[in-house]
């Protein structure tokens, strides 16, 4: 799976992204990473790449045309691979992210991702470039890298192999709208607290058993939205 990132800070992406899982990842191959500097396509002599807004206003605005020559240039790597991908701006207006539009994004094999600045950017290359808008949620950030980098790796780890266990990404929250049960480990008792008995039992069908209860009852006390979905669908 293919991630080209547009923006103003790409050693922020790549910095952040090399850690842990996704570095792991990128080490294998299973997936690429590439972030591209808006910068670097300005035609400005300053390497200014934001102006006023039209009409007035606070703050500076992203200009269209290095976005629109950045898109360019990643494009012609792609287009050669005969790949058609999808472009993500990274916005407040945007659809709210969630598991169901990172499990979508996994079938894709490329993906770019334009993370915006200052005030946003210019809507005309917007218009031009964009295909999807995609929010992390109801509040404003200064800028598209944080988003973009959980939207990448949320996708990352639903790529076959990089998880270790690739059964861990089928069982946890939000697959069939529950929540994931309560996980223990090692030692048995910490300060007086056991593990539950059933996960020492050794019974499979009786761990099952529970771990769906513990599911249900986390979902229906701290999430009753996805409850009720749950219930729906179970046609409870
Ligand atoms: N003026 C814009 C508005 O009111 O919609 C907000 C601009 S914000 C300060 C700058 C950039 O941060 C945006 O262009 C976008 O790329 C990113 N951003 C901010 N909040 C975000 C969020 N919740 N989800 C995704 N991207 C966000």
């Amino acid at each position: 799976m293919h991630f080209h990132i547009l923006t103003l800070f790409p050693e922020m992406m790549m910095q952040g992204l090399s850690t842990s899982i996704t570095g792991r990842a990128m080490d294998k191959g299973l997936i690429d990473i590439e972030a591209t500097n808006i910068r670097d396509f300005t035609k400005e002599k300053h390497g200014h790449v934001d102006d006023y807004p039209y009409g007035g206003g606070a703050g500076m605005v992203m200009q269209a045309e290095p976005i629109y020559l950045a898109h360019q240039h990643v494009m012609e790597g792609i287009e050669a691979r005969g790949s058609k991908p999808r472009v993500i701006y990274m916005t407040p207006q945007g659809r709210v992210f969630n598991q169901e539009i990172a499990e979508e994004l996994a079938k894709e094999e490329d993906l770019i991702f334009l993370c915006g600045h200052y005030e946003g950017i210019d809507e005309r290359v917007l218009d031009m470039i964009v295909t999807d808008n995609i929010s992390i949620g109801d509040y404003v950030l200064t800028g598209g890298e944080l988003p973009a980098m959980v939207v990448i790796d949320a996708v990352s780890r639903l790529v076959p192999g990089v998880l270790n266990n690739d059964v861990s990404a089928e069982f946890e929250s939000f697959n069939d709208n529950l929540l994931e049960y309560p996980q223990y480990t090692r030692p048995e008792e910490f300060m007086g607290r056991k593990v539950p008995e059933v996960l020492l039992s050794g019974h499979h069908k009786n761990i099952e058993a529970w771990r769906l209860e513990k599911s249900i009852e986390r979902t229906k006390e701290r999430r009753p939205d996805l409850y009720e979905k749950y219930c729906k669908d179970h046609n409870k």
